[in-house]
């Protein structure tokens, strides 16, 4: 096969092999079930990637309404986190920080895996052994796709439970941003190899928190080696998207607790715009920005980043119990969202004690960028 190029065959393939062993293992006896349950779940992850992959073009923008609806019920799963802290107002409250665009970098597929590679080396610890576990394999289970394929996200790994493996794809993009996307994929490629039952549990809410703080702590390593100022930049515009989404989440429960206290339910995109415009005072335009993008907002739940941003400056204040503190919060495994919840919690992991203060560092580097 051609390096870093699997494609939909590949899939194709592990399906027939998911299959014979199915079958294989249907027949014994003494069946195990839960290797049946676990074949049977690898499969439909395969067929779910096989069918975007293979439909992609067909794509087709989800109303008004449906986006709605399918966010109302992403937010009632996660409640407990809304009543508990408002955890989204420091952000909301603050305005975007204006920086130049990034440059175009054309990275060879060889120099990003490098870079990623020594990134995972120098933070070290247990994360780098597993890391290098998927690392070593990335030959054929990485694939870099041009702009205009898989369009609506930047990268994905499915993980296949029956034979431990990874598929990761990345989006080119020619910027800095193929970078901190492919530590982004690898980081749950090696969370899979470190817990891989509850990093495909629907219930871990948390499983964007150690990828996404992978990639502002990869700008600080690209930055350290390179200067080059467009890893600041790249950290400001994750901060900034932050700010919109937690902007758009502060409108959305707005709306829904409308809907609530109305008794009834949003029945046409026309009812839904016009409560949407009167309530929140947005314009057309940003409304249909906010609700016709839900794949981009669906980690609207900004725990994610705001939890991350603690662990990062844990990692200056103390290094060795960050490296502890992401061990124990990839080996979590447990029952309910809450609970993941409480326990990221208990591991003295607190939203919003250092939002401000990386603010205004990120304020003092882009004077500095710009003077
Ligand atoms: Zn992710």
């Amino acid at each position: 096969m051609q390096k870093y190029n699997w494609s939909v065959d590949t899939l194709i393939t592990r399906a027939e092999d998911l299959e014979k062993l199915y079958k294989f293992e249907e027949r014994k006896k003494d069946r195990d079930e839960n290797l049946l349950k676990t074949i049977k779940y690898d499969y439909e992850v395969i067929a779910n990637e096989v069918f975007e992959m293979m439909n992609k073009e067909d794509y087709e923008m989800p109303s008004l309404l449906e986006s709605y609806e399918y966010l109302k019920s992403l937010y009632e799963k996660c409640e407990f986190l809304w009543s508990d802290i408002s955890f989204f107002e420091e952000l909301t409250k603050n305005k975007l920080i204006s920086v130049p665009t990034l440059k175009k970098n054309s990275f060879s597929k060889e120099d990003l895996l490098t870079l990623t590679h020594d990134f995972y080396r120098d933070l070290g610890n247990s994360f780098y052994g597993n890391f290098m576990k998927c690392f070593y394999r990335r030959k054929d289970h990485t694939r870099f796709v041009r702009d205009g394929i898989n369009n609506s996200c930047e990268g994905s790994t499915i993980h296949l439970l029956t034979f431990n493996e990874d598929f990761i794809t990345i989006r080119r993009d020619n910027t800095i941003k193929d970078f901190t996307n492919l530590v982004h994929e690898y980081a749950h490629a090696t969370l899979f190899q470190m817990n891989p039952e509850a990093h495909a549990d629907t219930n871990n809410i948390f499983t964007e928190l150690l990828p996404n703080l992978m990639e502002i702590l990869a700008l600080d390593y690209y930055y350290k080696v390179t200067k080059d100022n467009n890893a600041i930049i790249e950290k400001v515009n994750g901060y900034n998207s932050s700010l919109v989404r937690s902007d758009f989440a502060n409108h959305l429960i707005t709306l829904i607790e409308e809907e609530r206290e109305l008794g009834r339910d949003y029945e046409s995109n026309k009812e839904l715009k016009m409560v949407a415009l009167n309530k929140c005072g947005l314009t057309c335009e940003e409304l249909n920005n906010m609700l016709e993008h839900p794949i981009m907002t669906a980690d609207i739940i900004l725990e994610n980043y705001l939890l991350g941003l603690e662990l990062y400056y844990l990692k200056d204040n103390d290094k060795d119990k960050f490296l502890n503190t992401i061990k124990k919060i990839a080996l979590l495994d447990l029952k309910s969202k809450e609970e993941y919840y409480s326990s990221i919690k208990k591991l003295g992991i607190t939203p919003n004690l250092h939002t401000r203060d990386f603010r205004d560092d990120l304020k003092g580097q882009v004077l500095k960028l710009t003077r």
